[in-house]
């Protein structure tokens, strides 16, 4: 789903607001840079009343628990940006005020707000007058971060344009441009240039199976090979069993139906996730923020550990402040296949949309065409489940039309088919009733107001939508006709994807398709736990770990009832024995 202006939020909140995009398309209320100075300003504020210290050693202290280099960028910042703005918080109360009295926020009217009023003003009319108390002073400084951070780091300018491309909002219409982030969404560390790595961040190991041989193209996960005297597809199957003379590929893996998985998909497919104590000032200590540099390498994703490519256990993660159950689509197909070990691709990418897929298909590694190096088949999902509908902007011309989103998926079927090899597959996943969001969450609180007791999601949705800055204006959003006409909306657009099975149909040469239905919607409803367990707590939006494993299990169990899959396989065992467990 479209999480670009928020992850913006969240991790410019991590990074200390040392990052304001590049060029921010603001709202006439200050847009992000608002949203994450009041975020920013709001955990610092939590944290010095909790802890009974000043902003400013506050301040310190959170810049200290950073890690690495940000560290001392934070300090930095916060040594210019401080002394100005920490003596209205004191003054006020108010991190809304404070953020509108450097100019961040412009928000005159008072209209948009995260946190309720001070207790110093207790009333609408007193919280105006402070506000135009604070507005009307003439020496109001305005504080340019981005200028600060690229002269502080201009290091950290291009690595956090780079990495996280954060993102103007942009407009729903130019979708497939200015994704941003590390464009094309391949790993940045791969000398042979054949799609995998042996590095686990930046599109590397935890996107795409890992690389056993990083210096020859030939040697990647997926190949159809004998290895007899190196393990060409990296699935550690390798060797000629002296018994029988055979190489053990052949004896054990061909014609069991081995095959790979390769997910098409958005933030949700890439399992974009904030870990909530970075948002709960009482949860803040020395460790918090460890895992934040690996986090920012993987734009705020955590594709090892997601429905489709989760091939970890959270518990083995070991720092993140993750839990819950790990299952996805790769486990049960090494499950299903021994051979199928390591043959898995992630092109989930933060805010990308049915316009997207057809890129999408260019970017996986599978050659059908190539008889002389032959790849085996791919089981291939098209999981855009929101950003067809998703956008900051407060319309619904903005969204994809069944006749656009029916030419999107077409489109990149034909793709596929030209690319993969023979007895491939593609599975067609709808958009998500994305209702439950509000129905679940509206009138929890959220991690930031934890503290204080103090801030619903439905606070948060309506300042974020204030601001111009939510990732989705349809979903998170108080107005019910608002949420049920998106609803209508992603519901015409489903009803394309049966369409697009027939219209394909008879004249696919390598890939047939597959429509199993709201699948991920069904498991949602029938939830075992609490359906707001099901939903990551920082942005109320994306699948959480558990909401992840459920929609692994659920799918499976469609595909299998299916009927599509291949048999499992009868030498597993003979396999696990030779070669080891691999999960
Ligand atoms: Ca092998």
């Amino acid at each position: 789903m479209k999480v670009f202006s928020f992850a913006a939020v969240l991790l410019l909140v991590a990074l200390c607001f040392t990052y304001v995009p590049v060029k921010v398309e603001a709202s006439e209320n200050g847009g992000m840079g608002c949203a994450a100075c009041t975020l920013v300003v709001g955990l610092l504020e939590q944290s010095a009343q909790i802890h009974n210290r000043t902003l400013t050693q506050e301040a310190e202290v959170m810049c200290q628990w950073l890690p690495g280099f940000l560290s001392g960028i934070c300090q930095d910042i916060f040594k210019i940006v401080g002394p100005i703005l920490f003596p209205i918080v004191e003054d006020c109360g108010s991190a809304d005020i404070a953020c509108n009295f450097i100019t961040l926020c412009k928000n005159e009217t008072a209209v948009c707000r995260l946190f309720p009023p001070p207790p110093s003003a207790r009333t609408e009319e007193e919280y105006n007058r402070l506000l135009a108390t604070t507005n009307s002073r003439s020496d109001r400084p305005k504080v340019d971060i981005l200028s600060v951070l690229c002269d502080k780091a201009p290091n950290l300018c291009k690595y956090a344009h780079r990495f996280l491309g954060i993102p103007q909002p942009r407009s729903l219409k130019d979708r497939s441009k200015n994704l941003g982030i590390s464009a094309p969404h391949l790993p940045t560390f791969d000398s042979d240039k054949d799609m995998f790595s042996d590095y686990p961040q930046l599109r590397g190991y935890f996107w795409r199976g890992k690389d056993c041989d990083d210096l020859d193209a030939a040697v990647h996960p997926g190949r159809l090979s004998s290895d007899i005297f190196g393990d060409m597809n990296c699935n550690t199957i390798v060797g000629v069993d002296s018994a029988t003379g055979s190489p053990y590929e052949d004896e054990w893996c061909q014609g069991t139906g081995s095959m790979g998985i390769a997910m098409l998909g958005d933030s949700a497919t890439a399992h974009f996730r904030i870990p909530a104590e970075y948002l709960t000032a009482r949860d803040w200590n020395e460790s918090t923020f460890n895992y934040l540099l690996p986090l920012l390498e993987n734009e705020g994703d955590w594709p090892m550990l997601s429905w489709g490519t989760g091939f970890m256990n959270a518990s083995q993660m070991p720092v993140g402040n993750i839990r819950g159950p790990m299952s996805s689509l790769y486990k049960h197909l090494v499950e299903l296949n021994q051979c199928n070990r390591n043959d898995y691709q992630n092109m989930g990418v933060n805010g990308a949309d049915s316009g997207n897929l057809v890129e999408w298909t260019t970017l996986i590694s599978r050659n059908g065409t190539d008889t002389a190096n032959p790849d085996k088949p791919l089981l291939m999902l098209f999981s855009m489940i929101g950003n067809d509908v998703c956008g900051h902007e407060h319309n619904f011309d903005s969204m994809t039309t069944p006749e656009e989103y029916l030419n999107n998926v077409v489109s990149a079927i034909y793709s596929a088919d030209s690319r993969l090899p023979s007895g491939s597959m593609i599975v067609l996943v709808p958009l998500v009733d994305g209702r439950i969001l509000y129905d679940e969450m509206h009138n929890r609180i959220h991690p930031i107001g934890k503290t204080n007791n103090d801030v619903t999601y439905t606070d948060l949705y309506d300042y974020l939508n204030c601001l111009d800055s939510s990732p989705c204006w349809g979903w998170m959003n108080s107005n019910e006709t608002v949420r049920n006409t998106t609803w209508k909306i992603a519901s015409s657009l489903n009803a394309q994807l049966p369409v697009a099975v027939n219209m394909t149909s008879g004249k696919l040469k390598n890939v047939k398709v597959y429509y199993p239905g709201e699948v991920m919607s069904a498991a949602i409803n029938s939830s075992p736990v609490p359906k707001w367990e099901l939903i990551e707590p920082v942005d109320g939006f994306h699948p959480s770990q558990t909401g992840n494993a459920l929609i692994a299990d659920a799918y499976w169990k469609a595909l299998t009832s299916m009927g599509i899959l291949p048999s499992a396989n009868p030498n597993n065992q003979k396999i696990l024995e030779k070669f080891g467990r691999y999960l």
